[in-house]
């Protein structure tokens, strides 16, 4: 039996707005969950049911097994840390941490404890005495964490939590916060609109999209196994690039290059026959030349951007665009034309209609 079980759950708001369609997933104590997509696909919403602070209209939620539809956030054994952290200001970093605990009557010893340990796995220690307002946004953050750990409980859940920081901080807390989750051993539920947070804290990543769950796996099943066009193009920085065609002769004709479906699609080429796929490789798993036995493509070169660990190349071939990621001293010139090649296995091929992965 799963720690935390979620069966077709969907979300109505009373405006009639269907922000999550049967939502289905089981969650194993300690895991670490991402919910990931872009802005709006219900990711908030999703949380907020299971936090319960949000009626789930359809469906149920158990927690070990047992049904929690109509438990309060209390008696779940849930806390929640938001995107705003706010914090006492007029509290030092010490009763901000303690602060739900003194309000629950819990014996001063056992609170002193609670919060150096808490402090101490946050790296706040040297920190107690202050007030927030001499903190800085990532100690702020910390602060707020800390709260919400300091309490016992079965789940933690997270809703953007390092919105409110600039991107180095962002860098900082998130190893952080994965870091205090190998401490704490809580499972945790994460929500964010970042698929580099997601890729970099999650066992497990949910990614949604206008109130759907597009795929559930791990980072590596997310970027290797896609499901379908958007998760391929959502997983991925720079994203994957598409090229999308009608199949003639089981080939895909784009800017002079006739890709052979057959070689990755063996004998399925001919059910696309006369129609639409999506052609899907990564801007990394290119290399520049031509390789036996790999897709080969031929481009211009419209420009190049010197990262230091890598170059971005951006080309086109005929009316379709893409960008390749190549070692810096291999950068082509802008104009120039260039082959490279693809191997078989990076490439994915898609359903032009459903947009599913062919496999
Ligand atoms: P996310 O967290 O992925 O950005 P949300 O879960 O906050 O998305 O919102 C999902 C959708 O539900 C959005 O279109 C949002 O506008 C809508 N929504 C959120 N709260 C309400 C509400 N109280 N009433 C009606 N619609 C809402």
């Amino acid at each position: 039996m799963s720690y935390l079980t979620l069966k077709d759950i969907n979300k109505i708001y009373p405006n009639g707005y269907h922000a999550v369609h049967n939502f289905n997933m089981e969650i194993e104590k300690g895991e670490f969950i991402v919910f990931v997509g872009p802005s709006g696909c219900g990711k908030s919403t999703t949380l907020r049911m299971i936090a319960g602070l949000e009626d789930i209209s359809n469906g149920e939620f158990l927690i070990n097994g047992k049904r929690a539809n109509e438990l309060g956030p209390r008696e779940r054994e849930i806390a929640m840390v938001f995107q705003s952290y706010a914090l006492y200001p007029q509290m030092t970093v010490y009763d901000n941490i303690a602060f739900g605990l003194t309000l629950q009557g819990v014996d001063e010893d056992v609170i002193e404890q609670k919060v150096k340990n808490t402090a101490r796995i946050l790296g706040l220690t040297d920190y107690l005495d202050r007030l927030p307002r001499a903190l800085s946004g990532g100690q702020r953050q910390r602060v707020a964490i800390g709260r919400a750990i300091i309490r016992k409980v079965g789940v933690f859940l997270m809703d953007e939590p390092l919105s409110n920081l600039d991107a180095k901080q962002r860098v900082t807390m998130r190893s952080e916060i994965a870091q205090i989750h190998r401490e704490t051993g809580a499972t945790t539920i994460y929500v964010t609109h970042d698929q580099t947070e997601a890729m970099t804290l999650a066992d497990r990543i949910v990614v949604m999209k206008e109130g759907y769950v597009q795929q559930i796996g791990t980072p590596y099943e997310l970027y290797f196994q896609p499901a379908n066009v958007f998760v391929a193009g959502f997983i991925g920085e720079p994203p994957m690039n598409f090229v999308k065609g009608t199949v003639k002769e089981g080939k895909l004709d784009f800017g002079g290059n006739a890709i052979d479906l057959k070689m990755k699609l063996g004998d399925k080429t001919a059910q696309y026959e006369g129609k639409e796929v999506v052609f899907g490789f990564r801007p990394e798993s290119i290399e520049l030349g031509k390789v036996e036995g790999a897709y080969q493509m031929e481009a211009m070169v419209e420009l190049t951007e010197m990262l230091g660990d890598n170059t971005n190349i951006y080309i086109t071939a005929g009316e379709e665009k893409a960008i390749l990621k190549v070692d810096p001293h291999d950068t082509p010139a802008i104009d120039e034309k260039i082959t490279f090649s693809v191997p078989v296995e990076n490439v994915y091929v898609f359903d032009g209609e459903t947009e599913l992965v062919i496999k």
